[in-house]
């Protein structure tokens, strides 16, 4: 065991402070990595507000962070795929059974026994597992990622979260060439969501309820943006959409994203908000259309996004803030006034 700086929240209401907390030495299946950067996801401020209290609630301190890239500092006798030195990759998982059907299947974040970056019971060291807000994590190597070396390092730690979380329902659901896509919520996920699907050949629209980011909207990939607050524009779509990701993170009407699928269309959450959303039965009724949801994405489907990334150039459009600041970017974040992530650059810990 040894010591790592943090930034951990000690209540639903505390900020985030500067902290000292435990890492286990690395086993024989292990990586140790320093983290260089680290993105803000939404989720982080749901869950270090304790947001998501009905479905999982937050055990504090909480050290959030879940999208980290590093350097290898150190393996396991036992590792085979990486060597001290080489750039890392950290997202939303740090372990899984490996033997239930969803893990049989690389589809790890459905494993029942799945064990979150944060918030998750730590079986090395008990009490719950600490996040990337911090100097170091010690992960096995099966949860970890190769990082490209042709990317922008802040840009790429986003698409630990926000890109395998738009990448995989695209690909799920099948967007390719000739298909309309719509991305309701212009933020960290939204922007990515936009990328992959203009990069996979889609017709793209955003919807967005805030009018100064249509130019970035269109700049990103985006072939038509839309005001959703305005009714006229959004009628002009009526039955029109093949697929729809909602990447909002509150309470909105889900209703008029519904009425604008055609025949079979889908909806896939990907926002998570606090409170439950209203579906009227005719909304899905009419158009034999679906919902569904979609949580993050498995470890091979994580680096096939990965390498899709480094093939088309593409990561996540970042703001880097030190980590004293990161308390400002959660109260900006629930302003929607990021573009489109706040990237933590690491380095500013360790003046702390
Ligand atoms: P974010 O950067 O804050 O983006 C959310 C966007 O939603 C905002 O930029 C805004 O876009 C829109 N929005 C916010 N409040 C709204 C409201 N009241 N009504 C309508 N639109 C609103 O957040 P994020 O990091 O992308 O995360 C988004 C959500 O996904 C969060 O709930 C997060 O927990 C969840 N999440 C889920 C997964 C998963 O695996 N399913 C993974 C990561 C995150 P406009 O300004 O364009 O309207
Ligand atoms: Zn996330």
């Amino acid at each position: 065991m040894y010591n790592t700086k943090a930034y951990s929240a000690a209540s639903a209401t505390s900020p985030l402070a500067s902290d000292t907390i435990a890492r286990r030495d690395p086993t024989e299946h292990d990586v140790q990595i320093e983290i260089l950067f680290c993105g803000i996801c939404h989720s982080d401020v749901h869950s270090v507000r304790n947001e998501w209290s009905d479905f999982m609630s937050t055990t504090y301190p909480i050290v959030p962070g879940h999208e980290m890239v590093g350097r290898i500092t150190q393996v396991g006798s036992a590792v085979t795929k990486y060597k001290p030195g080489d750039l890392a990759g950290v997202g939303c998982m740090v372990d899984s059974d490996g033997t239930c059907p969803q893990c049989k299947a690389n589809l790890e974040q459905f494993c029942p026994s799945l064990t979150l970056t944060y918030n998750s019971p730590d079986k090395h060291l008990g009490g719950v597992t600490y996040g990337g807000y911090s100097d170091s994590i010690v992960v096995d190597e099966r949860f970890v990622l190769r990082v490209p070396d042709n990317l922008d390092l802040a840009g790429v730690a986003p698409l630990l979260c926000a890109g395998i979380t738009t990448y995989s329902p695209l690909r799920h659901w099948g967007v390719t060439k000739d298909k309309k896509v719509g991305v309701v919520g212009l933020g960290g996920l939204g922007h990515m969501g936009v990328k992959f699907a203009r990069a996979f050949g889609a017709h793209v629209v955003v919807f967005t309820t805030s009018p100064g980011k249509t130019e970035d909207a269109l700049r990103l990939g985006a072939h038509e943006v839309v005001v959703s607050r305005n009714a006229d524009e959004m009628q002009k779509h009526a039955g029109s959409f093949d697929f729809i990701l909602d990447t909002v993170s509150a309470k909105h009407d889900i209703n008029v994203y519904l009425n604008l699928l055609r025949l079979d269309g889908n909806i896939t959450l990907v926002g998570a908000p606090e409170n439950p959303l209203e579906v009227a039965a005719f909304s899905l009724i009419m158009g034999r259309r679906s919902l569904s949801g979609s949580n993050i994405g498995g470890i091979a489907e994580t680096q096939e996004m990965l390498d899709f990334c480094s093939e088309h150039n593409i990561t996540a459009n970042v703001e880097v803030i030190p980590i004293q600041k990161v308390n400002e970017a959660y109260e900006r974040l629930l302003k929607s006034d990021v573009k489109y992530r706040f990237c933590i650059d690491m380095a500013s810990l360790k003046s702390e």
